[in-house]
């Protein structure tokens, strides 16, 4: 059999690209993925104590996009849930992203206000600052506060997450989580935030159930190549793997889970700790909290960073930062002069996406290339 379109990966990426071309252009499409399971990264499963886990760290989905929002609902009802984090700071649960109320909790009563009145004054109620921009700050009260948050907040989770300093990545790494001049908790304030009733992997099992869908799992891009015959190919794994090394490795950033259960129904006050100053884990992530699953155990995963070795464990993050963006250029100039073959994704793309950004760029490939 001939297949219209060989798709390698069963993440976002692949899979919403799947079920857009057999449902919309009624194309006959192969799925491929090395791991013995479907939903990339959002895999999440039922341990062994009946818990729902997320087998690749804490996944919130979060986005202001109505179109990615309606387009996923079509394979799964959802549960609304607010992310809300601490990192433990001094011996403290604190309220991150960093904002008026971490401010309180941290310094004497007298101090925070005027802290408070400085960076209302200085930026505006409301305003989200990177913390790279706050440490240029000419006022001296700020200066401290800035290289306080810096040091307590950012430098030592940067180290760990990344083996780099927090100004050796792209700007855009630590802006994620910028300082918040509010009274908001939230880790996030997207319009939608929520995640699939019955999890991510029953969602994936949703869109990829379709006549024209085939799936190949436990299976490599180079063994799938080797024998399947097919017009097109989507490929959303690593470039450098695609082509060989020929320009070099791409660098990446591993982790390892390391998941623990216990006979009691609640571990920590919410679904996500960070440690930015103690331990060799950035954070702790109890998953009920997250999957709001009644248990009388709970199940928590240890995040460890660490360097990506080929053949030896998985590329999770790509490592945004000039040298490695202009090493993934040249590979992306292979990539363009391939007639028949899109790349897309987190690891073919190199970026840092969230769920729903790399859901928006599937979708407008499939609108404004595929289908066209
Ligand atoms: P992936 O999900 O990585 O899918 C790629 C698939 O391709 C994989 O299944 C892989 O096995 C397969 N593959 C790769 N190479 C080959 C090959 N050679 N042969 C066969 N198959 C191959 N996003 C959020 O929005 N919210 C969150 O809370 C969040 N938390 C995250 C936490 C962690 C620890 C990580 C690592 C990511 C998190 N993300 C989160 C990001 C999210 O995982 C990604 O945006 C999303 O999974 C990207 O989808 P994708 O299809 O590009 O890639
Ligand atoms: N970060 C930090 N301390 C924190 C939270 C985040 O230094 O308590 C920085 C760190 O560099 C991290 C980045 O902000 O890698 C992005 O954080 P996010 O929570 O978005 O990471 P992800 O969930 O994607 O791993």
């Amino acid at each position: 059999m001939k297949f219209d379109y060989m798709i390698i990966g069963a993440g976002f990426a692949g899979s919403i690209l799947a079920e857009r071309m057999a449902s919309q252009l009624d194309k006959k499409v192969l799925v491929v993925d090395k791991r013995n399971y479907i939903a990339g990264n959002a895999y999440d499963y039922y341990d062994e104590n009946g818990i729902l886990v997320h087998k690749y760290g804490p996944h919130i989905f979060h986005t202001n996009s109505k179109k990615v929002f309606d387009y996923l609902s079509q394979f799964t009802k959802w549960n609304t849930y607010t992310h809300k984090v601490k990192a433990v700071i001094e011996g403290k649960n604190i309220p991150i992203p960093f904002n008026l109320n971490s401010i309180y909790e941290l310094f004497p009563k007298k101090y925070a206000e005027k802290l408070e009145n400085i960076l209302i004054e200085k930026y505006g109620f409301g305003l989200k600052i990177p913390i790279l921009k706050m440490k240029e700050t000419d006022n001296s009260e700020l200066k401290l506060l800035a290289d306080y948050i810096y040091k307590n907040v950012f430098y030592g989770y940067t180290v760990k997450q990344w083996g780099l300093k927090p100004e050796e990545l792209d700007f855009n790494v630590s802006s994620r989580v910028p300082v918040y001049i509010s009274r908001d908790n939230r880790y996030f304030q997207d319009t939608y935030q929520c995640l699939p009733k019955n999890g991510y992997t029953e969602m994936f099992s949703n869109m990829l159930n379709h006549k024209n869908i085939k799936i190949l799992l436990n299976t490599d891009y180079r063994d799938a190549i080797e024998y399947i015959k097919f017009d097109k190919l989507i490929y959303t794994g690593t470039l450098d793997y695609f082509f060989d090394n020929m320009f070099g490795e791409l660098p990446y950033r591993s982790l390892e889970f390391n998941f623990e259960t216990f006979d009691s129904p609640k571990f920590q006050e919410l679904g996500q700790i960070n440690f930015p100053n103690n331990y060799d884990y950035t954070r702790i992530t109890e998953f009920k909290h997250l999957t709001q699953q009644n248990h009388p155990k709970t199940t928590i995963a240890y995040e460890y960073p660490m360097p990506f070795i080929s053949g030896k464990n998985e590329a999770y993050y790509p490592i945004p930062r000039p040298e490695n963006n202009d090493l993934f250029a040249k590979y992306k100039n292979e990539a363009d002069k391939l007639k028949n073959a899109f790349f897309i994704g987190r690891l073919a793309d190199y970026k840092y996406y969230n769920m729903d950004q790399i859901a928006g760029v599937a979708l407008q490939l499939f609108e404004n290339k595929i289908a066209k």
